[in-house]
């Protein structure tokens, strides 16, 4: 099965940022009328994620969010794509939603120089987005991150 693909509505930026940590194609668009948000669904085949009802009754291409809390929103975009990870991939930049790739040390010394010194971000790999250049890599942050999405898969105890 393909991967999904999605397209969040401005509704669900952060939404839309956890989905890129966790490897998923997932565009994020503001300011676009329904018309014009489900023309570039339709083109792109990306399903639309929103909070909007009346948004979701005009097409199936929409996936409803009924929560407003993040926990709950992941949760049940997991309960409809099963195969969506819950840890960290660094494949996807949660900024832009390019693609990331390997990056080896001393490529570009000046996009370096951004890093913070010492740390995980001077031992570890890093992988740079192909798109708007920015750097990852596994750290404390992203072992925040890791425990958040955990959390989150689990269900709530009833
Ligand atoms: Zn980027």
């Amino acid at each position: 099965m393909a991967p999904p693909r999605w397209l969040a509505d401005e509704m669900l930026g952060r939404l839309a940022r956890y989905l890129r940590f966790v490897g998923c194609d997932t565009e994020y668009v503001r300011g676009l009328s329904d018309d014009e948000l489900l023309g570039r669904a339709q083109a792109e085949d990306r399903t639309v994620l929103s909070r909007d009802r009346g948004l979701a009754r005009r097409s199936p291409r929409v996936f409803l969010l009924k929560s407003p809390a993040i926990s709950e929103q992941f949760r049940a975009v997991r309960r409809a794509w099963p195969e969506v990870p819950a840890e960290p991939q660094f494949v996807r930049c949660t900024v832009c939603n390019g693609r990331l790739a390997p990056y080896r040390r001393g490529t570009d010394r000046s996009r370096e120089a951004g890093l913070p010194p010492g740390g995980d971000a001077t031992t570890r790999s890093l992988f740079a987005c192909d798109v708007c250049g920015h750097l990852y890599w596994d750290g404390s942050h992203t072992a925040r991150i890791r425990e958040r999405l955990r959390a989150w898969s689990e269900e709530p105890s009833p």
